[in-house]
């Protein structure tokens, strides 16, 4: 490269630019990751074909394929049977956005490191929020997580973090095998004492793929932050549901988990990941 190529970069990548670029990777993601959603629990291919109207069938155009604003422009509906599209559709696309955005200026604006390294970083940790963010939307709708997203991506993650080196061999192999092992042993015991099913083993693959690549440190903060939240929104999901017409009570309702250990996961990434105890301290007046 010629010598001027790195400075120029380096400005690139530090000003507003990197950050808008940054953000609209998400938003193309985003879309990908609802085309995924979509498609993944059916069994169909998520590159073949190209985006139709589940509805009518109708080949989706480009300038109807933007991220969030054409479901803006559309007004929600589909151009030509004008069937309401989903809510997910957009919100995915925009918690993509800002993740993706989130991880740039975490991992490469305050990031420590030089500049391959935290461009390296932001792929990764960013690609594997919207894997996370993939399989949390998933769980929403299907109740499932399912091993063709799980499965690989344990073992994509495990050799990106191997690359990266921010976790030790020993703290991933650990982080994979506690992970799955943790919820393996709830849902033992949960099934043991009530004779129902609790915990589904999708997610412990969930908690494993989390601990192969942010670590065994990442287990205890994931799962404390899951089970508050799903204790938490436990009511209002019960509610919604019931407005569907779902007919579960409050002591055998069916949550999703998978969603809320993805969030912990996020939050241990974004404000934990990789800092000693005293600098989380000292970041604390800025939450
Ligand atoms: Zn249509």
């Amino acid at each position: 490269m010629p010598p001027d190529t790195i400075p120029f970069l380096e400005w690139f990548v530090r000003s507003s630019w990197g950050l808008g670029f940054a953000a609209l990777w998400g938003a193309l993601w985003g879309s990908f990751a609802n085309v995924c959603v979509h498609r993944l629990p059916r069994g169909l291919s998520v590159v073949r074909p190209a985006s139709h109207c589940p509805s009518c069938q109708a080949a989706i155009a480009w300038y109807d394929n933007l991220p969030m604003l054409s479901f803006l422009l559309l007004r929600g509906r589909c151009r030509v049977c004008r069937v309401a599209i989903s809510w997910q559709y957009p919100l995915v696309e925009l918690l993509a956005t800002v993740l993706t955005a989130l991880a740039f200026g975490r991992l490469v604006l305050h990031g420590s490191g030089e500049l391959p390294l935290q461009l390296a970083r932001f792929v990764v940790y960013g690609h594997f929020q919207l894997v996370l963010l993939t399989l949390a939307a998933i769980d929403v709708e299907h109740m499932l997580l399912p091993d063709r997203v799980t499965m690989p991506g344990i073992a994509v993650f495990f050799l990106l973090g191997r690359l990266l080196g921010d976790v030790t061999l020993v703290e991933s192999l650990v982080g994979m095998t506690a992970g799955y092992g943790v919820i393996w042993l709830i849902a033992e015991l949960y099934y043991r004492l009530t004779g129902r099913e609790g915990l589904g083993l999708g997610d412990g693959k969930l908690l494993a793929l989390i601990g192969v690549l942010l670590g065994w440190q990442a287990l205890p903060w994931s799962l404390l932050t899951g089970s508050v939240l799903g204790s938490v929104l436990a009511v209002p999901w019960l509610l919604v549901r019931q407005r569907r017409g779902a007919t579960e009570t409050m002591r055998h309702v069916a949550i999703p988990f998978g969603p809320f250990l993805a969030i912990g996961a996020v939050v241990y990434l974004l404000l934990l990941f990789g800092r000693s105890l005293d600098e989380i301290v000292s970041h604390l007046p800025m939450l």
